[in-house]
């Protein structure tokens, strides 16, 4: 059976390659993490579905690029308007296969989506700077041509918002695209592949290969015949991938963990940092962004503390389909796994849980409580590694100076947020924080003009506005001297 029916909408199981629908002989068994059931058997892709994908790509590349950007762009707004036509079903069909929450999906998650396609095939055709200037009366005349076949890898937390935030520049660069979407939430993105043949969006153009990261997903990075590859993960397979990729020198952007710091200073509104603490827990903790390590001055931590504690308590943990609900369940077995281990290991060091801690057996199945863990000894795992799951821990410091070594002293550097009552003070300290982005008193702020992703670990380069076509196109300099010509 190559189709499935979830959330109202017939879905295919199988990849999407060079505008045609191909099944594998083997599948894998997809479920929703909200109660287990059944949603189906997926094809499961190996060397023979990358290969063909990346030849299908490499196909429809030199048409789609010699289309230019406006006429990609006509291609590329229409797939925006059925996005956002479809706007419910991809909410429904989200939500049942990665269990975050439906309310988040129809609100915020879907017409982002939308956005990411609009707003990069418009800066394709608007904004893109196609500068000249002159060096000793010869003119340097700067392009941006597309590259070839990019091969796109995406996690589960957020599964077609990402996959997009990627898809969008690549193919408004003139790219053609090879996804893989993860193993664990493939649905959406097959769905978005029959949009892009509403659209119009040329065979071959866009292509989805379904499968496991270790089997298809590494033909797809080691390929010859690729231009580009865009990650989003973990920073152990950032690794596999680069090795991978070492071969061909295909050039890498990789967007990865994190562990974030979230300062609480003294000067602070205590109401709004412990909104913005909560909030961490957004997602059931499984955001690359989240504020984990939470520094709170030592002069304010009590009071901080107790209006956290009010505000954690009252977090509904549920089925993410309920309007009512804040916390859903994680993604699959494995990683609730994963995060119970993280809890137990840190309990067994006699680290101070003062909430959650424990799966919520009152929902039982993949449902973990949200947890506070205490004044973590410092170096220990629970505050170094990332968790991924609704686990913060809370310690307090004395002096700007101690606070910015506990926040800059991981191996990571994706993003930070600062809550202080004072500019100037605010100021000094993102000044000397080492992160892709910085909130100030805020969270969760993102304008696609803006450069997005990680420093030290965290991270190769930067997507976002122009930065995204740094990467997926091939800039030229042409330099025309002022002799040698007839006229
Ligand atoms: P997690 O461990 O949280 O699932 P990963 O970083 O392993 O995170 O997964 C993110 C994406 O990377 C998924 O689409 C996954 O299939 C893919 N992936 C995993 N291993 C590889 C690999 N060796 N080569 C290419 N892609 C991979």
């Amino acid at each position: 059976m190559s189709f499935i029916e979830v959330a109202g909408a017939k879905i295919d199981t199988r990849h999407y390659i060079g505008g045609q629908r191909v099944a594998s002989s083997q599948t894998y068994t997809n479920t929703s993490p909200i109660d287990g059931t059944f949603l189906g058997e997926i094809s499961r892709g190996g060397e023979v579905e990358a290969n063909e994908a990346v030849a299908a790509a490499k196909r429809a590349f030199p048409a789609w690029s010699a289309l230019g950007p406006a006429k990609r762009g006509e291609l590329l707004l229409r797939l925006a308007e059925l996005v956002e036509e479809n706007i419910e079903t991809l909410a429904q069909l989200e939500t049942m296969d990665n269990g975050s929450l439906l309310r988040s999906h129809r609100r915020g998650v879907m017409p982002r989506v939308a956005l990411n396609i609009r707003f990069f095939a418009e800066w394709a055709i608007n904004e893109l700077k196609h500068e000249s200037f002159e060096t000793r009366g010869h003119t340097n005349n700067i392009s941006w041509d597309p590259s070839g076949v990019a091969v796109l890898i995406t996690p589960w937390n957020a599964p077609l918002m990402l996959a997009t935030w990627k898809i969008g520049p690549a193919l408004a660069s003139g790219d053609t695209v090879v996804l893989k979407p993860a193993e664990w939430t493939p649905l959406s993105a097959s769905f978005f592949a029959d949009l892009t043949k509403q659209a119009g969006i040329p065979d071959g153009v866009f292509n989805v290969v379904q499968g496991f990261g270790r089997e298809v997903g590494a033909v797809l990075t080691a390929h010859p015949d690729i231009a580009r590859i865009s990650f989003t993960g973990s920073v152990p397979t950032a690794k596999v991938i680069a090795h991978a990729a070492a071969d061909n020198l295909t050039p890498c952007s990789f967007e990865l963990g994190g562990k974030s710091p979230l300062l609480v200073f003294a000067d602070a509104d205590l109401d709004l940092a412990a909104e913005l603490a909560v909030e961490q827990y957004d997602n059931a903790g499984q955001v690359c962004l989240s504020g984990t390590r939470i520094l709170v001055h030592e002069d304010v931590a009590d009071a901080f503390a107790e209006k956290f504690r009010e505000r954690a308590l009252k977090l509904k943990q549920g089925d993410p389909r309920d309007p009512e609900t804040d916390i859903g369940p994680q993604i699959h077995q494995v990683h609730f796994d994963r995060i119970k281990g993280f809890v137990d290991r840190a309990k067994a060091e006699g680290q101070e849980i003062v909430m959650g801690g424990e799966p919520n057996d009152e929902l039982g199945g993949l449902f973990f409580k949200p947890t506070l863990v205490k004044n973590p000894t410092p170096g220990s795992e629970i505050v170094t590694a990332e968790v991924f799951g609704p686990v913060l821990c809370m310690q307090t410091f004395k002096t700007d100076t101690e606070a910015l070594e506990m926040a800059n002293g991981t191996e990571f550097g994706l993003a930070a947020v600062v809550v202080s009552g004072d500019r100037d003070h605010a100021k000094r300290i993102t000044d000397e924080l080492v992160a892709g982005t910085i909130w100030v008193n805020c969270f969760f702020v993102r304008d696609l003009r803006a450069p997005f992703g990680g420093s030290k670990k965290s991270g190769v380069g930067r997507e976002g506005g122009n930065w995204s076509f740094d990467f997926y196109a091939d800039v030229k300099n042409t330099v025309v001297s002022p002799n040698g010509w007839k006229e």
